[in-house]
C-alpha cells in the first residue's frame, strides 16, 4: 500500500522535454504529486499525454524565465533545450532559460524551503583536456562561440546554485548529465543519436560531422533517471556536482555502424563539416557517482537502448516525414518543427 507520508510535490521544469517526461512517470509511479512546467518550446504535450488523467499529475503552461509561485517540497530544473539546433536557434533566450530561470526556481525554493536539482551538463567541461572528466576539473569552455550560450548558461547556473546553498543554506543538488538517449527524443532535434536512427530508418545518407572520430558517451534513459532521482534523496550534505552517464566511449563512425546494423538500413555514411566548437572526446568519470548515489551504475548496454529508442522512432517515422533541422548559424535557423 502506499505510504502517503512519503508522499511529496514535486515540480518538474521542462517536464513535457524527453528526460522530464520519463522522470514525472518516474516520480508518480514513486507515488508524488507532480507539477509539471513548460513552455513547450521543444517539449510536447504528447510526451506527457498518457499522465494528464492521472489524479497526482498536473500540467501547466510556463515560462521559467517568469517568476512562478507554487507551493512544493522538491524542484527538478530542467527547463532548457538541450540540442544544438534548438539551443542555437534563440541563443539569448536559451542564456535567459539557464540563469533568469535558475534565479526564479531558487527563489522558488528559497521561499518554500524546498530541496532543488539542477540538471547540469558535461558541456560544462566544453572540450576537454583532461579524459575521461572528473568532477574536479574545470572544464575548457569559449565563452563566445555558438555553444557557449548553452554551455556558460549552465556554468552560471551552477554558480547561482551553490551561492544560494553557501549565502541563503539551499538544499541544492548539481548533477552533470552526459549524453542520453531514448524514446520520446524529439525526432528532429539534430542529435546524433534521433538523426542517424532517423536517417538510416530512412534509407537517406547518415551524416558525419567532420571524420567521425570524436566519441562521446551514451546513457539510456532509464539509468539517467534512475541516478538523477537517487541524487533528489542523498543526504542534505551532499550538493555534487556529481557526473551521471555511461562511461561506453564510441566514435560518431562507431555509432553510425551500429544503427545501421541494427536498423539494417541500406543506408550509406555522408561527410558534412564539422560545427564550431564540437568537442573531440567525451566520457565520464563516476566514480563520485558509484560512491554516492548508492552504488549506482548504469545498466543498459548501447545495442539494448539503441534498439529500445528505434522501437519508438520506427512509430514516429512514418510519412508524412518532416524535414531534419540541419544546424546553421542562428540567424539562418528555422523554427523547430514539433
Ligand atoms: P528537451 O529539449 O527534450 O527538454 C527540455 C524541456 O524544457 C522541453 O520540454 C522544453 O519545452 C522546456 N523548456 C525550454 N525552455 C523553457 C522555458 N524557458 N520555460 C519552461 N520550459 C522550457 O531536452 P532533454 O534532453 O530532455 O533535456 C532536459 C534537461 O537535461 C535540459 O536542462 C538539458 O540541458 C539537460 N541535459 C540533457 C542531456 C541529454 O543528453 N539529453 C545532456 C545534458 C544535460
Ligand atoms: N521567485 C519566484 N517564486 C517564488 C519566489 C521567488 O519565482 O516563490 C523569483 C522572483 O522573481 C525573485 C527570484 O525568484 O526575483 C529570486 O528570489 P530571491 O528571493 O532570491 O531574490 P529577490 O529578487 O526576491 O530579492
Ligand atoms: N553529429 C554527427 N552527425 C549528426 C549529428 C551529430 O556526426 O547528424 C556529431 C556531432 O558533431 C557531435 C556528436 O555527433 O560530435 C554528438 O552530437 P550531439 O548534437 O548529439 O551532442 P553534443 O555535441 O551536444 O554532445
Amino acid at each position: 500500500m502506499r505510504n502517503y507520508n512519503a508522499t511529496k510535490r514535486i515540480l518538474v521544469t521542462g517536464g513535457a522535454g524527453f528526460l522530464g517526461s520519463h522522470l514525472c512517470e518516474r516520480l508518480i509511479a514513486d507515488g508524488h504529486d507532480v507539477l509539471c512546467v513548460d513552455n513547450f518550446f521543444t517539449g510536447n504535450k504528447r510526451n506527457v499525454a498518457h499522465l494528464l488523467d492521472h489524479p497526482r499529475f498536473e500540467l501547466m503552461r510556463h515560462d521559467v524565465t517568469f517568476p512562478l509561485y507554487v507551493e512544493v517540497n522538491e524542484i527538478y530544473n530542467l527547463a532548457c533545450p538541450a540540442s544544438p539546433v534548438h539551443y542555437q536557434y534563440d541563443p539569448v533566450q536559451t542564456t535567459k532559460t539557464s540563469v533568469h530561470g535558475a534565479i526564479n526556481m531558487l527563489g522558488l525554493a528559497k521561499r518554500v524551503g524546498a530541496k532543488i536539482l539542477q540538471a547540469s551538463t558535461s558541456e560544462v567541461y566544453g572540450d576537454p583536456e583532461v579524459h575521461p572528466q572528473p568532477e574536479s576539473y574545470w572544464g575548457k569552455v569559449n565563452p563566445i562561440g555558438p555553444r557557449s550560450c548553452y554551455d556558460e548558461g549552465k556554468r552560471c547556473a551552477e554558480t547561482l546554485f551553490f551561492d544560494y546553498h553557501r549565502q541563503h543554506k539551499l538544499r541544492i543538488k548539481v548533477v552533470r548529465i552526459f549524453n542520453t538517449y531514448g524514446p520520446r527524443m524529439h525526432p528532429n532535434d539534430g542529435r546524433v543519436v534521433s538523426n542517424f536512427i532517423m536517417q538510416a530508418l530512412r534509407g537517406e545518407d547518415i551524416t558525419i560531422y567532420g571524420d567521425g572520430s570524436q566519441t562521446r558517451s551514451f546513457c539510456y534513459v532509464d539509468d539517467l533517471i534512475e541516478a538523477m532521482v537517487r541524487a533528489m534523496d542523498t543526504p542534505d550534505d551532499f550538493t555534487g556536482p556529481v557526473n551521471i552517464g555511461n562511461p561506453g566511449e564510441f566514435s560518431m563512425l562507431a555509432l553510425a555502424e551500429k544503427v545501421i546494423a541494427l536498423t539494417g538500413s541500406q543506408s550509406k555514411l555522408a561527410w558534412r563539416p564539422l560545427p564550431a566548437d564540437d568537442p573531440k572526446q567525451r566520457r565520464p568519470d563516476i566514480s563520485l557517482a558509484r560512491e554516492a548515489l548508492k552504488g549506482w551504475a548504469p545498466e543498459v548496454d548501447l545495442a539494448t537502448g539503441l534498439d529500445r529508442t528505434i522501437a519508438y522512432f520506427k512509430g514516429v517515422a512514418q510519412p508524412p516525414i518532416e524535414p531534419v533541422i540541419s544546424l546553421r548559424p542562428a540567424a539562418d535557423v528555422t523554427r523547430p518543427v514539433h
